[in-house]
């Protein structure tokens, strides 16, 4: 089968920073940098921030998505300081980032947990982009297929066939976040062809063809391009890059 045309996309992984304002007045100027693209971007802000940057993209009639680091499990009910996918979408949002590396490692979420996550942001109208991502030991005994492996499977394992067009993957070696050591663009293509292989025998090839996998891990206006000409490298997520405005834009822009 010949190569399904995916479009690029760019996601802003905004972390705990910035508040309404600073959300705000990133949004204006980064619409005055970012040059007209056929690529799909995405911001994902602080919960608080969702709904001005919405608003205020729809109002300046951007095609700019913004959407959420994280969700609960859960449908509704008495679960103190948890955020529904319903209220995601209430507030504008339009995707959701599951299965961080930060969330997997601070707030201790299992591949169990990330799967009905996934399986409930799909079902409500969602996108999810599922993280995975080995550590640096990991990779240094062999193990990053193994590691990768399992997070598909077991995070995945409750999403058919026809949820998982609205799926997108990253693969985000822990190794390479918040640092200068992004990987080299030759070991993110050979996870990320690791990754469409799994992605086929699951869900076959029609989806492995069409699913978008992006590479994130110290990602920069220097760097982004070499990433884009690898085969299965369909987009970046960006996190310190993301957070001043011209950055970000430099790194669509070179698209
Ligand atoms: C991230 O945390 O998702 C990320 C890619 O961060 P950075 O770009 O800062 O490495």
């Amino acid at each position: 089968m010949t190569d399904f045309m995916r479009t690029p996309l760019f996601v802003a992984n905004w972390k705990m920073n910035k508040t309404i304002p600073e959300a705000l007045d990133y949004a204006k100027k980064f619409l005055m940098l970012l040059e007209p693209t056929t690529s799909d971007v995405f911001i994902a802000p602080p919960f608080t921030a969702i709904e001005p940057l919405s608003s205020y993209f729809y109002h300046a009639e951007s095609k700019v998505v913004v959407g959420a680091q994280n969700m609960s499990d859960l449908l509704d009910g008495a679960f103190t300081g948890e955020i529904s996918a319903s209220m995601l979408i209430d507030a504008g949002a339009k995707f959701v980032i599951l299965g961080h590396s930060e969330r997997r490692r601070y707030f201790k979420e299992s591949h169990d947990f990330i799967n009905r996550k996934a399986a409930l942001a799909l079902n409500s109208g969602l996108s999810a982009i599922v993280c995975t991502g080995e550590t640096k030991d990991e990779r240094a005994q062999g193990l990053t297929h193994d590691v990768i492996l399992k997070q598909l499977s077991e995070g995945l394992k409750r999403i058919m066939a026809d949820e998982a067009s609205s799926l997108i993957l990253a693969y985000e070696p822990i190794w390479a976040i918040g640092n200068s050591q992004a990987a080299t663009p030759e070991d993110a293509q050979a996870v990320q062809a690791f990754v469409r292989s799994w992605v086929k025998s699951q869900w076959g090839e029609k989806l492995a063809q069409q699913i978008r996998i992006v590479y994130g891990g110290s990602v920069t206006a220097e760097n982004a391009k070499e990433f884009l000409m690898e085969k299965d490298i369909d987009g970046l997520l960006v996190g310190g890059a993301s957070l001043d405005p011209k950055s970000f834009s430099d790194i669509i822009n070179l698209n």
